[in-house]
């Protein structure tokens, strides 16, 4: 296992994402292998952690001034033995090969443990939203297009939304797609309701992740949300529906973010001030802090780079939803919320919290840690489903398809204890999630030779 883990890191250097996800996975798979030493005679780990294909491409493109700009494209497709390659696309300053490396070997697992016939894989550029006009982010996305259409396909590579990447830059994306490949298809995920897309895709990440936290609340502790006190963390798509979802079974959300700071509302963020949020962030693309200039009752308080942890995570509450991005929660910040009678930490976003943080969690009887594979799975179980509406060319009504998303989510809930249980690891959802994924995966692997 050491041996697997070195060599990921002589091999890729600087990918130190990409290092923990794998990190992550090899720690929790240790009994599966003790228990099957035909996985590590095909050499299944050495494959698993090798991208079948990664795509790098310049995108050039004009600002508003005229002015030539350039990014960097990246697709990275890492597994297929379930299905098509499936996963989102970033774009945000932050974007190196790394990160994607790490959300594309994480969706190979999400997806298997979610059960759909999905393979995973992620993409994206460094090329940042924030601040560009609508003509900008257009001429962007058409360019990245024109090289991405080459290597995707309904039956190929199905790419969505992750950060920087929602609607507006799907309708731009998919759009360029259709008029080079002279196709009408199911090629992406997270389309307009009137082109393909899917109702509930925009709640499933956030309300799934509620969900997943109803379950484990419900089965372990006989206990449910209302009345809980939750700190969440970001201000976009994942963060504001896991807000809406909180508010309306009766939770009290008292923080959300960005990357420029926090607002913590002692009142709480009621359906009225989110919709204010949410106005602010998709229609005007302003900043959280406006917020608190509009409700008097909320503080806002700026980012700062120079603390070793993130004061979000010190105010006292029951529960906790980072929802943001990696790594926001380290080992002082687990440590602040667990001295601040946290119960409950659940996982919106890709690997948010650090592996010093997760073993606080996991290894205190008193919190439930729901991992991101198993929490944040929502938004791939209707990415499928919007992928079978589009096969069948017909629309599940809403009800149906949260009817369905919370029967995989009980599902995912449900295998990830028994496996736990299995592997002697009782209560541990990041060990059964990781377990079941992988199990899933290797044995198709196996079964189709080595390839
Ligand atoms: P989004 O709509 O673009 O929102 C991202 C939020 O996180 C924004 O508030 C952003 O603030 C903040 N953020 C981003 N990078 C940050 C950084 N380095 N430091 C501090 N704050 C930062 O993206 P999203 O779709 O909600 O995704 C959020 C997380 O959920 C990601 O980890 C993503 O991988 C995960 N996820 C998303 C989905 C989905 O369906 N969308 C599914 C599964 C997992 P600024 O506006 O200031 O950048």
């Amino acid at each position: 296992m050491d041996e697997i883990i070195n060599r990921v890191k002589t091999q890729t250097p600087g990918e130190k994402e990409f290092h923990q996800a794998v990190g992550e996975v090899m720690e929790a798979i240790l009994p599966v292998l003790d228990k099957n030493p035909v996985y590590r005679k095909a050499g299944i780990l050495e494959r698993l952690v090798a991208p079948e294909r990664i795509i790098i491409f310049r995108v050039p493109w004009m600002d508003d001034r005229g002015k030539v700009q350039v990014n960097t494209g990246f697709r990275i497709e890492m597994n297929n033995a379930l299905g098509p390659y499936k996963g989102g696309l970033r774009f945000h300053p932050s974007v190196t090969l790394g990160i994607l490396k790490f959300l594309a070997f994480e969706q190979v697992f999400k997806n298997a443990l979610a059960t759909l016939p999905l393979g995973g894989g992620s993409g994206g550029s460094d090329f940042d939203p924030m601040g560009k006009s609508d003509m900008e982010v257009m001429r962007f996305c058409q360019s990245f297009m024109t090289e991405l259409f080459r290597h995707i396909g309904p039956h190929t590579d199905v790419p969505g939304g992750d950060i920087g990447v929602g609607s507006r830059e799907i309708g731009y994306l998919f759009g360029m797609y259709r008029k080079l490949k002279n196709r009408f298809e199911g090629v992406m995920t997270g389309k307009g309701l009137g082109w393909g897309g899917s109702l509930m895709r925009p709640e499933a990440t956030g309300y799934g992740c509620v969900y997943f936290t109803a379950e484990m609340m419900a089965t372990r502790w006989n206990q449910t949300l209302e009345g809980k006190k939750c700190l969440v963390s970001g201000a976009g798509n994942v963060a504001r529906h896991t807000i809406e979802k909180l508010v309306a079974i009766g939770g009290t959300v008292l923080t959300a973010s960005d990357s420029s700071g926090y607002i913590y509302d002692e009142e709480g963020i009621d359906l009225d001030k989110l919709t204010y949020l949410n106005r602010l962030k998709t229609v005007r693309r302003g900043r959280v802090a406006e917020y608190a200039d509009k409700y008097p009752y909320a503080v806002y308080i700026p980012a700062d780079a120079t603390l070793d942890h993130h004061p979000l995570w010190s105010h006292r509450a029951d529960c906790a939803f980072p929802c943001a991005t990696e790594n926001e929660i380290n080992q002082k910040d687990a440590y602040n919320l667990v001295n601040n009678g946290i119960r409950v930490v659940c996982e919106g976003a890709s690997m948010p919290c650090t592996p010093e943080a997760v073993e606080l969690f996991t290894h205190r009887e008193s919190i439930l840690y729901a991992p991101a594979k198993a929490a944040n799975a929502g938004g791939m179980a209707v990415s499928g489903l919007e992928m079978a509406q589009n096969n069948m060319r017909l629309t599940w009504t809403r009800e149906e398809i949260d009817k369905r998303m919370k029967i995989i989510i009980k599902q995912i809930h449900q295998t990830c204890l028994d496996a736990a249980e299995q592997y002697e690891y009782p209560g541990n959802y990041m060990v059964g999630a990781n377990i079941t994924g992988f199990i899933k995966v290797v044995d198709a692997m196996l079964d189709q030779g080595l390839v």
